[in-house]
């Protein structure tokens, strides 16, 4: 069984193991699922918990899944500029939830 049809790494035997168990037991599901180990440009980037990058484009370009992705939207603008978009985002989302 692979992660994304795409990523190119078995992360176990469905069939022969419940999914459930491939979910708790697989290191890979478990660096993929936590985005503070992501490494490079997404490992830095303030959206990593929401975009996270393509995992499948970073094993591809770089031969490593937690790599930052190269196919990243924002690859123009810097992470400064980024964590200044995050920190609105934020403020809007806060403005929104306190509405009447
Ligand atoms: S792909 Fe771009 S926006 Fe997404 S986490 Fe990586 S650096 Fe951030």
């Amino acid at each position: 069984m692979l992660p994304c049809r795409r990523l190119d790494l078995a992360i176990g035997r469905l069939g022969e193991q419940r999914l459930e168990t491939i979910w708790r037991e697989s290191e890979l599901l478990a660096a993929l699922r936590d985005r503070d180990r992501l490494r490079g440009r997404c490992g830095r980037c303030p959206y990593r918990w929401v975009c996270g990058g393509c995992r499948a484009l970073a094993r591809a370009r770089a031969g490593d899944p937690l790599a930052e992705d190269p196919g990243c939207p924002w690859r123009g603008l810097s992470l400064a500029r980024l964590a200044r978009g995050a920190r609105r985002s934020l403020a809007q989302l806060r403005t929104w939830s306190h509405a009447p």
